[in-house]
């Protein structure tokens, strides 16, 4: 067995510690050590891991396990004594134990993991909130989500309301805005009176936006992003310049925005502002998709601030299949020098999902130009779907949140701890609700494999 990432001692320990009636809650860590160290130096007997995922070649048998994180490589032999069809050695045994691919007899990971999870969603770190700037914007994408919606700013009258919202659910908690819209920097007067007012409060806050960078100026970098505490920005490029300046249809006719923004995404980096910059994917933009790959990582290999993630655009009707997906970002990682550029490491060793997105965290609401609350920021605007506003939020409808149910789909699927059940969104759309991790990772084993 050849170990590429050594599984999360730590996670693996909080599973034991879930083993047996007993949680974190109130039990020392040396106590949950010891328990750890004792059940896997005598276990009476060992199964697989139900969060195993393969990815098999003749010779070689990669295992990733999307709880524990470990990447290991086996050989056939290996692979068969993982899963109890082979005599297995005592020392392969202790490493299958150790790495969490295999665990003592008995125990219900998925028990585990879904108790851990609920316990973990009552303590949150940070308060959420994505607030419509203004619904205006001056690109037109085919696939925006607010087609069919009224072009207007958020009412400067509900600017209190949304700071005492901010007071009332922030407790002692950090901050975290994210400016969207429409286009978010069509209204940067909201920004700046909302900053400067929790500035004046004293609360700690730091703030991100997802925009399409066409409007980003120096003065804007230098002058009004450490005011915001802006930290990063979204910005989606759906290919090369013609490709990309036809699907926007930016709506005063400019010309080469894309130059444009590539510049812009040069100066975030060169100010240390992080940049995810989102592909987006279609059928028909695949092959310029892959000309943009070359021409971000001509560009950007080396700047640190700047990645980029694939998305897959939902709502349409010619989908790709799941194997198109994984062998597309396959491709993908072929084209790329440095793989790490699509984050796939953070993506491998992030700890286990207590939530999939913001729908089922209490402490995360988008709010629309209207001061209506959502909980799900592809929802605002759309007042039967709101949670309340920022006036008015029934304590219960937020806290019912915690306990959405998983689809059976989810209940054994082995990338939970990587998606936990998808966007609910994609579902509506009629697309898959598979977050792109599930493809990512499928992608990347694949591609160490060949
Ligand atoms: S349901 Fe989907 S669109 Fe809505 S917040 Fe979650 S991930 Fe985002
Ligand atoms: S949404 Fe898809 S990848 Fe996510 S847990 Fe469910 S079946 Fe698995």
């Amino acid at each position: 067995m050849e170990t590429l990432i050594s599984g999360n001692e730590k996670i693996l320990a909080v599973m034991y510690a879930m083993n047996g009636g007993f949680n974190l809650n109130g039990v020392k860590s040396d106590e949950v050590e010891k328990n750890f160290r004792t059940t896997i130096e005598n276990p009476a007997a060992i199964q697989p891991s139900t969060f195993n995922y393969s990815f098999e070649t003749p010779q070689k048998i990669f295992v990733y396990n999307t709880l524990y994180n470990s990447l290991v490589k086996l050989t056939p032999e290996e692979f068969s004594a993982l899963n109890g069809k082979k005599v297995c050695s005592d020392e392969l045994r202790q490493k299958f134990l150790e790495s969490g691919l295999c665990v003592a007899a008995g125990t219900d990971e998925r028990e585990n993991y879904r108790r851990w999870r609920l316990e973990s969603r009552k303590h949150r770190d940070h308060l959420s909130i994505n607030v419509t700037t203004t619904l205006k914007c001056n690109a037109r994408c085919p696939y925006c989500y607010e087609h069919g919606v009224k072009h207007v700013d958020f009412d400067e009258t509900k600017i209190d309301a949304l700071i005492n919202f901010i007071k009332r659910h922030k407790k002692d908690l950090p901050v975290k805005l994210n400016w969207f819209g429409g286009e978010p920097f069509l209204n940067p007067k909201i920004i700046d009176t909302v900053t400067n007012r929790l500035g004046e409060l004293g609360f700690e806050f730091e703030c991100f936006a997802i925009t399409n960078g066409s409007l980003i100026t120096r003065q804007m970098i230098a002058r009004k992003f450490p005011k915001w505490n802006l930290r990063g920005v979204q910005i989606t490029l759906d290919g090369t310049a013609e490709q990309y300046e036809r699907r926007k249809a930016y709506v005063d006719g400019q010309r080469k925005v894309f130059k444009k923004i590539i510049n812009r995404i040069r100066w975030l980096n060169e100010a240390g502002i992080h940049v995810d910059i989102r592909l987006n994917i279609d059928r028909n933009n695949m092959k310029d998709i892959l000309d943009l790959v070359y021409l971000l990582q001509a560009r950007f290999d080396g700047s640190k601030h700047v990645v980029y993630y694939p998305a897959f655009v939902t709502g349409v009707k010619d989908k790709l299949t799941d194997a198109e997906k994984i062998s597309f970002i396959k491709e993908i990682f072929e084209a790329l020098a440095n793989p790490d550029k699509m984050n796939i490491n953070r993506r491998l060793y992030s700890l286990p999902r207590t939530l999939p997105c913001m729908r089922n965290d209490p402490q995360a609401f988008s709010v629309d130009a209207y001061g209506r609350v959502y909980n799900c920021e592809h929802l605002v605007g759309r007042k039967e779907k709101s949670l309340g506003t920022l006036k008015r939020l029934s304590k219960k409808i937020n806290e019912a949140r915690l306990e959405e149910p998983l689809r059976e789909e989810c209940e054994t699927c082995v990338f939970l701890p990587k998606c936990m059940s998808g966007c609910s969104s994609n579902l509506r759309t009629g697309d898959a609700a598979c977050m792109i991790e599930r493809y990512m990772i499928q992608a990347y084993l694949e591609f160490i494999g060949e």
